[in-house]
């Protein structure tokens, strides 16, 4: 990150560097947040989160 002498400066591109982080991350196709998790499902291009993918999960019967 780039430092300067101007300590509000600095917060302003911590933060602009977290937004970049944030925005070039995949946005998952159920809840539209972007994934931060070290892994995401893709289907055919959908990228879906973690937390969406257990929502789905359903517990098969015999
Ligand atoms: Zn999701």
């Amino acid at each position: 990150m780039i430092r300067t002498n101007d300590p509000i400066q600095d917060f302003l591109n911590y933060d602009y560097e977290q937004y970049l982080k944030e925005i070039s991350r995949p946005v998952c196709c159920e809840c539209g947040d972007y994934i931060t998790d070290e892994y995401l499902w893709d289907f055919h291009g959908m990228y879906y989160c973690e937390k969406c993918m257990r929502d789905h999960r359903e517990r098969i019967d015999d």
